[in-house]
C-alpha cells in the first residue's frame, strides 16, 4: 500500500498543509466520494508552520475532483467548427514547433503568446519562463496573477525596491491592530482568518477594522467595520494619515531615517480634512476618527488585502497609500506588524520568484534592467541581447493582438480565461479569431476549451513533483503520489519538450523536477527572494521552509537543525529597504475613483468576489459535489432600498446590464450590500450556468503602473425579467 503523502493545498494563497492518505486504510472502510468512487483523503498536517493542521471545505474536498472530466489524451481540430480527434503526443507536438516556427518567421517572436496560471508550481514557470524569455526572445509570458496581485508586486517594488511580501501569519497573533481592506478574508483565506479571529477573540485590546462596502462574514467580526463607497480606498487612505499627522501619531524617527519622501506626501495629505473624507467614502466622521485612533493607538499594525484593492484601476496607488500609513508609524519590520498582500493563487509568489510575469525576469528581477537580463542571459548561456528590453504583453493585451491580429499563437496553460477575464463577450470573440490556440489543462470540458485548436492534457496536483511559495514565503514540496490519468504529462516536461524540439536541447534536459528547481534556486542567488539553498531534497527532509533561504548559511555544513531554518521570518527587520539608497519611498496620490464611475443611465456600482467553496471558476470545485450543494447557483445582492424602488423581490430573476453586457441573476435582497451598490460572485461561466457570467459586466480598464484590470467595480443598471 502506498505511504500517505505531506503536501500543500492547490487552491489559494494561505497555502494549507495538507496529508494525503489511500484510500484504503488498515481496519477502516474505504474513503469514497459522493458518488462512491475510491479517492485519497484529506486531512490537515499539523506539522505544517502556515496552517498547523487547519484545512478548509476546499483543501479537505480536493481529491473528490480528481478523476472526475479530466482531459486523458492530446487532441486536435483543424477549425472551431470541427470537432475534436485524438492524436498522438508526437503529432500535437510536431504541430505546435512547425506552428511556433512559422509564427516566428512570418511575424516575429512578439507574435507568440503564453498565458499561465498560479496554479503552475514554480518548476512549470521556471520552464515556461527559459522558453519564452530566454530562446523563443519575446516576453510575452504572462498569468492570471496578473488579474490578481500585480497592483501588490508593483506597489512593494515602487515603495520598497522589490517585491515580497515583508511580514509572517505569525504576526496575525502579534498584532494589536489589524486593517483589514478590500479582503473577505473569513471566505477566501479562510485558514488565515482563523488564526486572526482567535488572536482577536482572546485578546480584547486586540482590534479589527474591516473596510469593505459589503457586510462580509470578515466585517462581521470586526470591532469597526467601514463601508465605503466604491472606489474611494484612497481618500479613506489619507483621511487616516490626515488624522495621524494631526494627532501626532507620526513616527518621526523612522521617517527621517528610513524613508524619503514624506514631505510631498504630507502636502497631499492636508487636502483631506474628516468632513471632506466622510462625504467621499460615506462613513460618518467618528468611524474614521475611530479608525485613526486604533491605528495610532496601536504599537504594532497589521494590515491584510487582497483582490478589493489590486483589481482596481488605481491599484498600485491604493497600495502604496495603504503601505504610507505603515511608514508613517513604522508598522513595518517588526513582530506584528507589516503591509501583507494576500495572494489568491497557490503559487502566485512562485510565480513572482520564477519571472512569471510579462515585466520580470527569474528571481525578482525586470526585464527593463539592463544587468537584469545580462545577468539571465549569462546564466541561460544565451547571447547577449537575447532577452527584450521592453515588457511582453498582459493578459488584456493578448486579447487585444487577436484582435489586431498581431498575436499568431496562443497558449494557454492552467487557467480558464473565457470565464475570468474581463468583458468576456469581447474576449470570447477574439479568441474565436485565434488562428492557432494551444490549451492545455488538467479537465474537459471547459469553457476555454471551446477555443482550442490543439488540446494538452496536464497532469495536476498529486500527480507531478514541484514546489510551491505561500503567502508567507514558504516554499512546500508538493509530491506525486498518484499516476496522472491516460498521456497526461507535468506542464514543465511539455515545455521543455517543445524547447529540445524546436533545437534548444542544451537548456531543456532536465530528467525530473527536482533538477529544474535545482537550476531554478540557483539563478537567485544573491537576490531578494534568495532561494539558494533550497532544493526538492532539503524540503523533503525539513518539511516546509521559508525564503530568504541562501546557500551560504551554516546550517548547510551542519546539516541540522538550526536558528537559520525556522519560520516566521520578517524582511526589512533592519528597516533597510531594496531601494538604492535602502530608504523605503512615500508616495503622494490623490485618489481618481473608479474608471467607470456610476451615472444616470447605469446608476449602481457591481462589485464582483467570491464564496467560501468555490475556486475561481470551477474547473475543480463544481465537480464537487458538497461544494456545488453549499453554492448551488449565482446571484446578485441588492438592498432593500434600491430593490424597493425598483420592484424587486426576493429570488426575482433580475436583468443587470452594463455598456458591455448583460446576465441574469436570482435577487438576494440584503443589508449586507451597501445601498447604490450591487454584488456578484464571478464563478459561475457558461459551462455551470448560462447568462450569469459576472464578467460579462465588467471592463478591462486598468492600473497604468501594474496593468492589473479593475474587475472589482463597474456601473450597471437593473430590471425585473
Ligand atoms: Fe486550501 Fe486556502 Fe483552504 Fe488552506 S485556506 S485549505 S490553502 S483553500
Amino acid at each position: 500500500m502506498t505511504d500517505s503523502a505531506k503536501t500543500v493545498c492547490p487552491y489559494c494563497g494561505v497555502g494549507c498543509g495538507l496529508e494525503a492518505l489511500p484510500p484504503a486504510q488498515p481496519g477502516k472502510a474505504v474513503h469514497r466520494d459522493s458518488q462512491g468512487n475510491p479517492v485519497w483523503q484529506i486531512r490537515g498536517d499539523r506539522t505544517h508552520p502556515s496552517s498547523m493542521g487547519k484545512v478548509c471545505v476546499k483543501g479537505a474536498t480536493v481529491t473528490e475532483s480528481l478523476e472526475k472530466d479530466r482531459l486523458k489524451y492530446p487532441m486536435m481540430r483543424k477549425s472551431l467548427d470541427d470537432e475534436f480527434r485524438r492524436v498522438s503526443w508526437d503529432q500535437a507536438l510536431e504541430t505546435i514547433v512547425n506552428r511556433i516556427q512559422i509564427v516566428h518567421k512570418n511575424q516575429g517572436a512578439d507574435a507568440l503568446c503564453m498565458y499561465g496560471s498560479g496554479q503552475f508550481q514554480t518548476e512549470d514557470y521556471y520552464i515556461a519562463q527559459k522558453l519564452f524569455k530566454g530562446h523563443l526572445g519575446t516576453n510575452n509570458f504572462d498569468a492570471n496573477s496578473r488579474l490578481c496581485m500585480s497592483s501588490a508586486v508593483s506597489g512593494y517594488i515602487q515603495s520598497f525596491g522589490s517585491d515580497g511580501p515583508p511580514c509572517c501569519y505569525e504576526d496575525l497573533e502579534l498584532t494589536d491592530c489589524a486593517f483589514l481592506v478590500g479582503t473577505n478574508t473569513a471566505e477566501c483565506h479562510p485558514i488565515v482568518f482563523n488564526r486572526l479571529r482567535q488572536h482577536h477573540k482572546k485578546n480584547r485590546q486586540v482590534k479589527m477594522i474591516v473596510v469593505d462596502p459589503r457586510r462580509t462574514q470578515t466585517a462581521e467580526a470586526a470591532d469597526l467595520h467601514l463601508a465605503i463607497n466604491p472606489g474611494t480606498d484612497i481618500d479613506l487612505f489619507n483621511g487616516i494619515a490626515h488624522l495621524l499627522m494631526l494627532w501626532g501619531y507620526t513616527n518621526m524617527f523612522f521617517i527621517d531615517e528610513c524613508t524619503k519622501g514624506f514631505s510631498d506626501y504630507a502636502e497631499v495629505i492636508c487636502h483631506y480634512p474628516p468632513e471632506l473624507v466622510s462625504r467621499k467614502c460615506g462613513i460618518r466622521i467618528d468611524h474614521l476618527e475611530q479608525a485613526a485612533r486604533y491605528w495610532g493607538e496601536a504599537q504594532n499594525v497589521l494590515s491584510l488585502w487582497s483582490m478589493g484593492i489590486n483589481q482596481s484601476s488605481e491599484g498600485t496607488a491604493k497600495v502604496r497609500t495603504l503601505i504610507n500609513l505603515h511608514l508613517m508609524t513604522g508598522d513595518i519590520g517588526k513582530p506584528g506588524a507589516g503591509p501583507f498582500s494576500l495572494t489568491g493563487q497557490p503559487n502566485a509568489m512562485g510565480g513572482r520568484e520564477a519571472g512569471g510575469l510579462s515585466h520580470i525576469l527569474p528571481g525578482y528581477r525586470v526585464v527593463n534592467n539592463p544587468q537584469h537580463r545580462a545577468e539571465i542571459e549569462q546564466f541561460w548561456d544565451l547571447p547577449p541581447g537575447s532577452i527584450q528590453p521592453q515588457r511582453g504583453r498582459t493578459a488584456w493585451e493578448m486579447i487585444e493582438g487577436l484582435e489586431t491580429s498581431e498575436v499568431g499563437l496562443l497558449w494557454i496553460a492552467a487557467t480558464n480565461p473565457a470565464v475570468s477575464m474581463p468583458d468576456i463577450k469581447r474576449t470570447q470573440a477574439a479568441l474565436r479569431r485565434s488562428p492557432f490556440t494551444v490549451y492545455q489543462d488538467a479537465y474537459y470540458p471547459t469553457e476555454t476549451a471551446a477555443y482550442a485548436h490543439i488540446l494538452l492534457p496536464a497532469a495536476q496536483w498529486s500527480e507531478k513533483a514541484g514546489t510551491m511559495t505561500n503567502s508567507e514565503r514558504i516554499v512546500t514540496l508538493a509530491p506525486k503520489f498518484r499516476d496522472p490519468p491516460g498521456e497526461a504529462r507535468a506542464d514543465w516536461e511539455i515545455f521543455a519538450e517543445v524547447g529540445r524540439r524546436l533545437g534548444f536541447e542544451k537548456g531543456f534536459k532536465f530528467k525530473n523536477s527536482a533538477q529544474v528547481y535545482e537550476e531554478f534556486a540557483r539563478i537567485t542567488t544573491g537576490r531578494p527572494c534568495d532561494c539558494s539553498g533550497l532544493s526538492h531534497e532539503r524540503l523533503r527532509t525539513y518539511g516546509p521552509l521559508q525564503w530568504p533561504y541562501p546557500d551560504h548559511w551554516p546550517y548547510l555544513e551542519a546539516g541540522e537543525e538550526t536558528e537559520q531554518n525556522r519560520t516566521n521570518k520578517r524582511l526589512y527587520t533592519d528597516f533597510r529597504f531594496n531601494t538604492p539608497d535602502g530608504r523605503a519611498r512615500f508616495a503622494a496620490y490623490h485618489s481618481r475613483g473608479l474608471a467607470e464611475p456610476p451615472d444616470e443611465a447605469y446608476p449602481l456600482v457591481l462589485t464582483t468576489g467570491r464564496l467560501y467553496g468555490h475556486w475561481h471558476t470551477q474547473t475543480r470545485t463544481g465537480r464537487i459535489e458538497k461544494i456545488t450543494k453549499m453554492h448551488p447557483l449565482p446571484f446578485i445582492e441588492i438592498h432593500p432600498q434600491d430593490a424597493q424602488k425598483l420592484g424587486i423581490q426576493e429570488n426575482n430573476l433580475v436583468e443587470v446590464r452594463s455598456r458591455r453586457g448583460m446576465a441574469r441573476f436570482p435577487a438576494k435582497i440584503t443589508k449586507a450590500i451597501a445601498p447604490k451598490t450591487v454584488f456578484v460572485p464571478m464563478h459561475w461561466g457558461a459551462l455551470w450556468a448560462s447568462d450569469a457570467e459576472a464578467n460579462a459586466l465588467t471592463h478591462p480598464e486598468a492600473c497604468p503602473s501594474s496593468l492589473q484590470p479593475e474587475l472589482k467595480a463597474c456601473a450597471v443598471q437593473l430590471k425585473l425579467v
